[in-house]
Parts: C-alpha cells; sequence; structure tokens
C-alpha cells in the first residue's frame, strides 16, 4: 500500500507490542497492552521518527539540502528532526515558538531543546501566536537567496505525507496483533497536530479492520481537534488511492484531559508518570504521553471501554521532556 512512496529508514522497526500486567491488575478493568513507539531509536526515539521516514525521503527526492520546520520550545518533533537532518547530512532551520507563559530555566534550555542544540539546529525563537506558514516561507526564502535549497516540514510533520508513518503503524501493529492472536478491542493515544490518529485510523480501515481508536488531546477542544484529524485523515486515504475509507464517525477525541492548556502540568499527568514508572517501569512526557494515559486511565475507572478486554496504549514517546519540567513534576 505504501511502496510507492519514497522512505528513509530511521526508525527502529516494528516496535514492540507489550502487555503490561501490573498496571493492568493495580487499575482492575481490562488488559492493557503498549506499542512502544517511544523505542522508534532516533535521539530517544517517539511517534514523529515514523512520520519523518516519508518527510524526509520526500525532501531527499526534490533534492533539498536544508530542512525547515516548526514547533514548541520542548518540541519532540523539532528534536527527532534535528537529530534525522544530521543523519542525512542536511541543515536543519527551526523556528521555535513559545507557547508556554513564563518558562522555567530547565524549560528554556533543557529536555529537548538541549537535544536540539547538541544536534546543530539553527533555532529561531518567535512569540506565541506568530503565522508560522509565513515565517516559514520568509526563512525558506532566504535559504533560496543564500543558494541553499529548502524543504518546509510542518508542524509535528502532520500532513499527507508525514501520516503515511503512521499508516505504517496501523499496518504494523494489525500484523503483531494477528501473528500472537491478540483481539485488540480499543486503541488509545495522544492527539496534537493530528498526524498519529490520522494515520493510524486510515490505515485501520485500509486494512479492513474496524478497531476503535480514541484520541487523548493535548491542546485544542474536542469539535476543533476531530475535525483537524478528519480533514487530514481524508487527504491521507485520497493520497494513498483510498478515497472514502474514513467516515466522521472513526475520528473519536476526548479533549478533557487538557488542563490549562498545551503544556501546562495536570495532576492527573503527574498521577499517570509516576503510576506507569512505578508498575511498568516506563516513562512517559509531561505534554502528551502523560496526558493521554492520565485521560485513559481515568476512563478505564469510569467503566467507559465496557466489555473491553484488551486496550492498547500507544506510546508516543516524549520522555526527554521530563527533564524540562523538573521544576514542576511531583515525585
Ligand atoms: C507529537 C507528539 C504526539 C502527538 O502526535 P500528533 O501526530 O502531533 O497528533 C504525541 N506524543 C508525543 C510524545 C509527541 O511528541
Amino acid at each position: 500500500m505504501l511502496e510507492k512512496f519514497p522512505r528513509v529508514s530511521l526508525a527502529h522497526l516494528p516496535t514492540p507490542l507489550e502487555h503490561m500486567p501490573r498496571l493492568s491488575k493495580h487499575l482492575g478493568g481490562p488488559q492493557i497492552w503498549v506499542k512502544r513507539d517511544d523505542c522508534t531509536g532516533l535521539a530517544t526515539g517517539g511517534n514523529k521518527t515514523r512520520k519523518l521516514e516519508f518527510s524526509m525521503a520526500a525532501a531527499l527526492a526534490e533534492g533539498a539540502d536544508t530542512i525547515v520546520t516548526v514547533g514548541a520550545v520542548q518540541s519532540n518533533h523539532v528534536r527527532q528532526t534535528a537529530a534525522a537532518a544530521c543523519k542525512l547530512g542536511l541543515a536543519c532551520e527551526v523556528l521555535l515558538e513559545h507557547r508556554v507563559k513564563r518558562p522555567s530555566e530547565p524549560y528554556a534550555n533543557s529536555g529537548n531543546v538541549l537535544l536540539d542544540r547538541i544536534f546543530g539546529a539553527n533555532l529561531r525563537e518567535y512569540p506565541d501566536g506568530t503565522d508560522f506558514a509565513a515565517a516559514m516561507d520568509k526563512v525558506a526564502d532566504e535559504i533560496r537567496v543564500a543558494g541553499g535549497k529548502p524543504y518546509l516540514i510542518p508542524v509535528g510533520a502532520s500532513n499527507t505525507v508525514g501520516a503515511l508513518g503512521y499508516v505504517n503503524c496501523a499496518i504494523e501493529l494489525l500484523q503483531q496483533a494477528g501473528a500472537s492472536g491478540l483481539a485488540i478491542d480499543h486503541l488509545v493515544a495522544a492527539t496534537g497536530s493530528a498526524g498519529t490518529q490520522a494515520g493510524l485510523i486510515v490505515g485501520l480501515r485500509a486494512m479492513q479492520s474496524d478497531m476503535p481508536l480514541l484520541g487523548i488531546g493535548v491542546n485544542i477542544p474536542q469539535a476543533a481537534q476531530e475535525e483537524k484529524v478528519y480533514a487530514l485523515a481524508t487527504a491521507t486515504a485520497d493520497y494513498i488511492g483510498r478515497p472514502g475509507i474514513v467516515t466522521r464517525d472513526d475520528i473519536i477525541a476526548n479533549c478533557n484531559y487538557v488542563g490549562s492548556g498545551y503544556g501546562a502540568p495536570t495532576e492527573a499527568m503527574n498521577e499517570a508518570v509516576l503510576l506507569l514508572a512505578r508498575t511498568e517501569g516506563l516513562l512517559l512526557d509531561p505534554v502528551y504521553s502523560g496526558k493521554a494515559l492520565a485521560g485513559m486511565i481515568d476512563l478505564i475507572r469510569k467503566g467507559e471501554f465496557g466489555a473491553a478486554s484488551n486496550i492498547v496504549f500507544l506510546h508516543t514517546g516524549g520522555s526527554a521532556a521530563l527533564f524540562a519540567y523538573v521544576d514542576q513534576l511531583r515525585t
């Protein structure tokens, strides 16, 4: 299904699908499994690496020499893009958005942004609410004037090209479940810039799986998040030549666990980070996977998954950001 799209190998695939017996027992509900996309391997891993296999290949196919991308100061996407650019011998220009108010010293300098600097990405800082489409075009023009060839990757690599990485993940997950005889009743993942959820649902439906997928939002309210995912999912289905496979009802986001805003810690996130660490020895992150697992735990406790016996939590990575939140996390 994806053979016709250019792709470079960046991720360690397939990522493991593991049972979490101690977390399952602790919650006393369905059996919980984890799809370990925190183990994609590039510069501490995470979900953007799968997307970048397609985005970076498209850049190389166009003969680009400089990647231009955008993200929050503690963006996992920027960190993985900066590392991929190094591995492929490309320059990397980054537009960093100051989305979090009054950042602490570690937020401004540790975690992901420390790694961006180690990878030698050129970091440019912009205020919250900047028109990034225009700002990226301006940077691209500058690169062209200097004789370079830019390739623009949008926030989170969430366009049709990047979403192919999660079409691929859905296919991989169905193969793993099939091989081990695991009947997955529900798949749960964090949803932000939408490429992960959009790609997954396209991959599932393209493989004739009717597995329900729940996105747990980390940013905007439900209606806007679902519209964003739906728009990208339909565009991605068209892009792979399978128009119409995703319906509006397939797109479900729960945005009740965002708290006061993107990147702002919540009590439930803090609890989820400690619980997963202390039951399974696994690290989440404060911005995405921590809030997503917090939501999943609350929904399990409320019985919202009904008679489901097996739930898969997609671990999208991000633990490098824990170090940026040293002042806020309570241990
Ligand atoms: C980017 C990111 C997400 C969200 O994925 P989208 O494709 O942007 O919706 C989830 N978890 C982590 C750790 C991320 O970095």
